[in-house]
């Protein structure tokens, strides 16, 4: 049996909507929108704990805003090149060597506004329409709309909650066809938090060799949120190393989100073709941020501890919230390697009721939560499996015991 379906990318539609089809076509990010959600609610006066955003609730590292500060009055306020400051590109071609083992000349990376910018600009500087992007699932929410609008024909892979949901060499092998462009994946994932060890991808590595004309996305932007210890990057296999875009920023690594930077390394010919895109689009980053994001790669000793204190909270946040939810009935989940998401199955609650509320999929049960317990999650589905729901522990160890608290009594009302 396959282990993967097609999703067909590009629907034709009969509305007269004044919007392009390929707008029509895009999903708004679940993310993102269950946090609109949660916040409308809490300016409503709901007492609302959204664990529903990804994005690391700690401070921006102060040498890092120092810096900011300081491009500001240094006047560092005016256009940069497309692809990033020279000193920026090159502090994080010393970053890929130092940290991932991995050479790149500084030409080789793009630096863009997000982790998410540098996607956009990878998918539609490889895919031709009709071409497949393979997207192992559970994935995270962007990646198949991105693919859509580069006009990707999807193919979700699925990968089993009882193999730590990553895919095997073998379903791999087996969901490449000769249209196959890109393979997409994060490690850590988001949402399940799952890691690929370096034998892992060696064994995904092994299979692309075979493929020369399939491409690799290879997102690691949770790389220092690991409880596992080294990083392994995919590009440090050197027979497909050319075909590899490393995808990585300051987001979650440094908690700077709302700074907007992400870069790419990928191949001069790649490289060049972001340039280009990014050059038409949004042309360089925002300054300022990247003198930060500069204070950021080369001040190892002004932001260890910040992040070290960072990533051992997330840690006790993991294995606490995973103690709690073993003592709820009916869930299942892995034990994330790392990111700060849990993706337990919540299936067996499906077919039950509370009152006005019927259990039928993954979405019912978040707008349960939601509804009854005031817990903001996002439903499995836009992660690509409907069995489940994305929780992020991304807030305080109080608002987290207080969730779950809160989650296990909804939870315990339903009833068949
Ligand atoms: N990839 C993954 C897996 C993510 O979770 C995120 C977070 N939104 C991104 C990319 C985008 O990161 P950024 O905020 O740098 O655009
Ligand atoms: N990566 C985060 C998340 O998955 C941020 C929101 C987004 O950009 O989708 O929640």
């Amino acid at each position: 049996m396959s282990t993967f379906k097609n999703v067909e990318s590009i629907h034709k539609s009969t509305n007269m909507s004044v919007l392009s089809e390929r707008i029509r076509n895009l999903t708004a990010s679940a993310t993102l929108e269950m946090a609109r959600i949660s916040r409308e609610l809490r300016a409503q006066g709901v007492n609302v704990i959204d664990l529903s955003i990804g994005e690391p609730d700690f401070n921006t590292p102060e040498c890092v805003k120092e810096a900011a500060k300081k491009a500001i009055d240094d006047n560092h306020t005016h256009y940069t090149p497309v692809s990033g400051l020279a000193e920026l590109r090159k502090a994080i071609a010393a970053k890929l060597k130092n940290e991932n083992g991995l050479d790149y000349d500084p030409v080789q990376i793009v630096v863009s506004n997000g982790a998410k910018q540098s996607i956009a600009n990878t998918m539609l500087c490889l895919v031709n329409p009709g071409e497949e992007v393979i997207i192992p699932a559970p994935y995270w929410v962007s990646y198949t709309e991105i693919a859509k609008l580069a006009g990707a024909v999807v193919k979700e892979l699925f990968a089993s909650i009882d193999n730590d949901f990553k895919v095997t060499p073998d379903e791999l092998e087996e969901a490449i066809t000769p249209k196959t462009k890109i393979f997409i994946f994060s490690s850590p994932c988001n949402p399940t938090g799952s890691f690929y060890t370096r034998k892992e991808l060696e064994g995904l590595a092994g299979v692309f060799e075979k493929h020369p004309n399939v491409y690799i996305i290879s997102d690691e932007i949770y790389e220092y949120i690991n409880f596992t210890g080294k990083h392994e990057s995919m590009a440090q296999f050197e027979a497909i190393r050319d075909r590899v875009i490393t995808i990585n920023g300051v987001s979650k690594g440094y908690a700077m989100t709302g700074w907007r930077i992400g870069y790419l390394a990928a191949t001069k010919e790649i490289a060049k073709a972001c340039d280009t895109l990014q050059g038409q689009i949004t042309s360089g980053a925002c300054s300022i941020s990247q003198y930060a994001s500069l204070t950021a790669f080369n001040g190892i000793s002004c932001t260890s501890r910040e992040v070290r204190t960072m990533v051992d909270e997330f840690r006790k946040r993991r294995d606490a919230i995973i103690d709690r939810l073993s003592t709820i009935p009916g869930i299942r989940t892995n034990v994330p390697a790392g990111a700060f998401y849990i993706f337990p199955n919540i299936a067996s609650y499906f077919g039950t009721r509370n009152g006005k509320y019927h259990i039928s999929d993954d979405r019912d049960l978040s707008m349960y939560l939601l509804g009854e317990a005031h817990v903001s999650v996002v439903p499995g589905s836009a992660f690509g499996n409907g069995n489940c729901i994305r929780i992020s522990y991304a807030t305080s160890m109080e608002n987290l015991t207080e969730a779950m608290d809160r989650i296990s009594e909804a939870l315990s009302a339903l009833k068949q």
